[in-house]
């Protein structure tokens, strides 16, 4: 697992909390609205195409030139997503989850 699927995961755990929440009429962990924590996951999947297409833009500018779902997928040895920093930062409230790798901290 790359710190790109990491975070994919948490994300859909956390959009999985607040749509329970939202049907049971709680509040999600962390005291966060379920609408507030809705946005927040979408957010943060925003963030993690942005942060793709500059891999892509930086893949291409090194004259490598893989596409998106090549860097997605771990197929440009140039490329991983455990050494992208907006990706390391994002993955800081996991930092004690299990699967959280001490080499992903910022
Ligand atoms: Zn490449």
């Amino acid at each position: 697992m790359d710190l790109r699927e990491f975070l994919l995961a948490r994300i859909a755990e956390d959009e999985a909390r607040a749509r329970t929440a939202a049907e049971d009429g709680t509040t999600c962990t962390g005291g966060w609205p379920p609408q507030r924590l809705l946005v927040e996951c979408e957010t943060r999947r925003e963030l993690l195409r942005l942060d793709l297409d500059q891999a892509v833009c930086e893949d291409a500018d090194r004259g490598c030139g893989h596409s998106g779902t090549d860097i997605e997928q771990g197929r440009c040895e140039r490329q991983s997503a455990d050494d992208r920093p907006l990706l390391r930062a994002l993955a800081l409230p996991w930092s004690t989850h299990p699967q959280h790798r001490d080499a992903w901290l910022p």
